[in-house]
């Protein structure tokens, strides 16, 4: 079943533009892959901004941050890379801002609306892409900082003069050189 614009209002707290750019995204970019909504981890997500869409991605596509199928690149641009496990095949999807008429801006709710309902290839722009298989996410065990206490996943644990160090703790100690 697929997820209506109004399930992910209801997940991100508000219609806005971005989001219905994030909807139309996502939906066309699950199309393109012939993929369904990720209740695994069969469907990863490359995102390259942080901002309102990819809530509507999220459920789209079922790719979550807490599953670990969803990578942030922080690069700022509109663009969402999906890729599937199962046939190993990639689609990365644009928003074309040159498409957006004149003044449609100004009125966010006009926005909103002209975005949901405007033919999909007006608006995206779509390609097959080869990328690397992204690696599973994997369980690691925790360890205590040798500074702080605190529990913290090995892999993120770094080697400060023969102690195990957490990052806020190295960036402190850092600090104080
Ligand atoms: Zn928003
Ligand atoms: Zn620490």
């Amino acid at each position: 079943m697929g997820m209506t614009f109004d399930d992910v209002v209801r997940f991100h707290g508000h219609a806005c533009p971005g989001l219905a750019i994030g909807f139309r995204m996502a939906q066309e970019a699950m199309e393109a892959l012939g993929a369904t909504r990720s209740d695994d981890e069969e469907v990863v997500a490359i995102v390259e901004n942080n901002s309102c869409g990819v809530d509507a991605l999220q459920c789209v596509t079922g790719c979550t941050f807490g599953k670990g199928n969803l990578i942030f690149r922080d690069w700022g641009k509109m663009a969402y890379t999906l890729y599937s496990r199962r046939s190993r095949k990639g689609v990365r999807v644009t928003f074309n801002r040159n498409a957006v008429p004149e003044g449609m801006r100004e009125d966010r709710e006009r926005f909103t609306q002209w975005v949901l309902t405007v033919p999909a290839a007006t608006i995206l722009n779509i390609q097959q892409v080869s990328i690397d298989e992204p690696e599973p996410a994997r369980i690691h065990r925790s360890i205590p900082c040798d500074r702080c206490g605190e529990f913290v996943m090995e892999t993120r644990l770094q080697c400060v003069d023969g102690a195990h160090v957490c990052i806020p703790c190295v960036q402190t100690l850092t600090k104080n050189y």
